[in-house]
């Protein structure tokens, strides 16, 4: 990994659902090594798609989180809430390509008409079995019409018929080796491309986000890698150019798992508010 470039462009992406912890930390600090590296600083990207679950407090928490553990950002700072018509506009533009379909189902639906052993995706959850898809134009319109609530799912056998591949994207190793690989978005089945409330994913947005933002290299945690082979699919349907890939170790909790505020790990505020600095957190995460 040499040399400086204009064309280098990191980010960080946090949802703020919940406040920054050590694996965040981890993951900005790998973005600041990279782009050290590279050259360059990393954006930061703030994506506020769950109209629930995301919170102003919150999104001012990671600012303040990120200041004091000293990381710069350049830029400005996207927010995805305020591109949805952006994300909408693609979802039209797959539509009328006959490369996503309205779909009826709840979540619960799905898992409730799962067997006890579906095939799932990298995700865990059951692949979607397609049952919208069978759906008539007729059906589709009149219960669009009548105001049922639906998300769009990518048909991936028309996907793979459209863009077939191979899905060669670049890979980093940690020490900045690229190499190529071929992804295998398939195992994702039909996957949710448009939620129910919101007419983007997290799949969706962060393509059209690297884009928009000329991302060069996305550095994230290994937990996404799968999520990867659907991104370069998506990036080859809407003839986007895809960046190099570097997927770091995550940080554990005592108990092997990732950490999570759901399983009360403690947040970068807790960890501040019993007197580390900014300096212990970063010797802790091996960047003393
Ligand atoms: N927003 C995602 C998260 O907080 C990260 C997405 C990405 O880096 O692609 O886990």
């Amino acid at each position: 990994m040499t040399g400086t470039s204009a064309a280098v462009r990191l980010r960080f992406a946090p949802s703020p659902n919940g406040r920054l912890h050590l694996g965040h930390a981890y993951s900005a600090l790998v973005n600041e090594l990279f782009a050290a590296r590279l050259g360059g600083d990393p954006a930061l990207r703030i994506e506020d798609i769950d109209p629930v679950r995301s919170r102003p407090d919150l999104i001012a928490a990671i600012a303040e989180d990120l200041a004091w553990l000293g990381i710069e950002f350049g830029g400005s700072v996207r927010r995805q809430s305020e591109h949805l018509s952006t994300y909408r506009r693609a979802v039209d533009a797959l539509s009328s390509r006959g490369l996503v379909y309205p779909c009826f189902c709840s979540r619960a639906a799905v898992i409730a008409s799962a067997g006890p052993e579906p095939p799932r995706d990298p995700d865990g959850a059951p692949l979607y079995p397609g049952t919208c898809r069978l759906l008539s134009h007729e059906e589709r319109a009149s219960r669009i019409a009548a105001g049922r609530p639906h998300g769009w799912r990518l048909d991936m056998a028309q996907a793979l018929a459209q863009a077939p591949g191979p899905h060669r994207f670049r890979c980093l190793d940690a020490d900045g080796t690229e190499t190529s690989r071929v992804a295998d978005p398939a195992r994702w089945g039909d996957a949710l491309i448009a939620r129910r409330d919101v007419p983007t994913s997290y799949h969706l947005s962060v393509v059209i986000d690297d884009a928009a933002q000329a991302i060069s290299h996305v550095v994230r945690g290994a937990d996404l890698m799968a999520s990867t082979d659907l991104h370069v699919l998506l990036q080859a349907l809407l003839s986007l150019e895809g960046p190099a890939y570097h997927h770091h170790a995550l940080i554990l909790g005592p108990d092997g798992t990732k950490l999570a505020k759901s399983r009360g790990s403690e947040s970068l505020g807790d960890l501040r508010a019993r007197g580390v600095t900014p300096a212990d957190i970063r010797r802790r995460l091996g960047f003393g």
